[in-house]
């Protein structure tokens, strides 16, 4: 049964985040361990800590509670990563709620330097750094990637064009490469 529940919430304020494990030899650093193991369902190179999606793990009076942002808001792998991150911790022996936080939304700048590394040598152009956070953000994110400078993830090129805006999934827009004729994906920055 899914037991994970959808609330907006501030998580500023929680001192872990996506970027660093907590260096404290106690529960909340051993889940953040057994957790580097599971993936984003849609890029399986990455973790869901190098994407930036796991939030937070937090001891609770109701137990243990994991904290997880989707890339957007309606993407089709939540209930998926909601289920790998409770199975995983399962296994160890840990009962944990996996909670989804739309607020604040995720932004493509959570994900680490060396999530942005392994997407290009997985073959997708990394997302460009926003331009600033604003309130605007989401609008920022609907501004056609057509005038960004992708480079290609095959042969460097940044002589590519954007064929469309959405590519094999929402979050991602298809763009080829007019040197190496390679199609690939590019992963937008919001
Ligand atoms: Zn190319």
């Amino acid at each position: 049964m899914n037991i994970a529940v959808s609330v907006p919430l501030i998580i500023q304020d929680l001192p872990d985040g996506p970027l660093a494990l907590p260096a404290k030899k106690d529960v909340h650093h051993a889940v953040w361990q057994l957790l580097e193991s599971v993936t984003d369902p849609e890029i399986p190179v990455l973790s869901l800590r190098e994407i930036g999606v796991l939030r937070a793990v937090r001891s609770s009076s109701e137990g243990l509670q994991v904290f997880i942002t989707p890339t957007y808001s309606g993407c089709p792998a939540m209930e998926q990563m909601q289920d790998d991150v409770r199975q995983c911790l399962e296994v160890a022996g840990f009962q944990a709620k996996v909670i989804t936080c739309l607020s604040p939304a995720w932004s493509s700048d959570w994900m680490t330097s060396e999530a942005k590394a392994k997407l290009l040598a997985y073959g997708i152009a990394p997302p460009h750094s926003r331009p600033s956070h604003t309130e605007n953000s989401r609008v920022q994110w609907m501004k056609p990637s057509s005038f960004l400078k992708v480079a290609c993830p095959q042969c460097g090129s940044d002589n590519t064009t954007e064929t469309s805006h959405f590519g094999s999934t929402a979050c991602k827009a298809m763009f080829t490469c007019l040197a190496c004729m390679e199609p690939f994906d590019y992963f937008k920055p919001y």
